[in-house]
């Protein structure tokens, strides 16, 4: 799949990385891991992207499908063990992501010491919305981020208050991948992670970046 961009490129996606707990209150609402931990990744497939205005059907195997709204950072070069202070040279753009979960398979994995994937590498598992260059934007560090459900507002944070900043996740991920134009890496979610239900229309914004808007579909 493509990625929309408001630079005038098109690029197709190669890997969706993303990061775990990179919100202090996000880790003590899901009273797991430790706020100093380094951070960890896991992946979902390429093809799990859904465009802004897409849809996301209710996925089999869960009945506690999560919204989890993310920064998302789209890589534009190439590099491993790249050092954090020449991290950003290789980013593209930004855009607003949802790492959609299933937490009932997540919350089981975990206590069994299992890998996550079943919880969160599904079909339709990453809707992320326009990608803005950085050409156009900046590398954003001090925005608002807030996921609606309904017109409800359900997370209001900011993205300053991430654990680990952009250049230290790109740094640390080039350390375990050859990172390539084509990757996205989602950034890790604030409090306020709830369930969805088919029907639902979520409104994903981050200040200063395109929205992202999706609605949930029957299974
Ligand atoms: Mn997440």
């Amino acid at each position: 799949m493509d990625l929309d961009t408001s630079g005038g490129d098109r690029i197709p996606v190669r890997r969706i990385y993303c990061v775990g707990r990179n919100y202090v209150e996000h880790i003590r609402e899901m009273k797991e891991g430790d706020e100093r931990d380094p951070p960890f990744f896991f992946q979902k497939p390429g093809d799990a992207l859904v465009a802004d205005q897409g849809v996301v059907p209710y996925p089999p195997a869960t009945n506690d499908l999560q919204y989890e709204v993310e920064l998302v950072v789209a890589i534009g070069g190439s590099g491993r063990d790249v050092p954090a202070d020449r991290a950003l040279d290789l980013v593209y753009g930004y855009g607003v992501g949802l790492d959609m979960t299933r937490r009932d398979r997540q919350r089981e994995a975990g206590k069994k010491g299992l890998p996550w994937e079943i919880g969160k590498s599904f079909d339709h598992s990453a809707p992320c919305g326009r990608i803005d260059p950085v050409a156009k934007v900046g590398h954003p560090s001090d925005a608002g981020i807030r996921l609606a459900v309904n017109g409800v507002t359900r997370q209001d944070s900011n993205i300053g208050l991430m654990i680990w900043k952009v250049p230290e996740i790109v740094a640390n991920l080039s350390k375990q991948y050859a990172l390539r134009r084509g990757d996205l890496i989602f950034t890790g979610t604030p409090a306020g992670v709830g369930p969805v239900v088919p029907g639902d229309r979520l409104e994903a914004s981050i200040d200063g970046l395109a929205p992202l808007r999706v609605n949930i579909g029957p299974p």
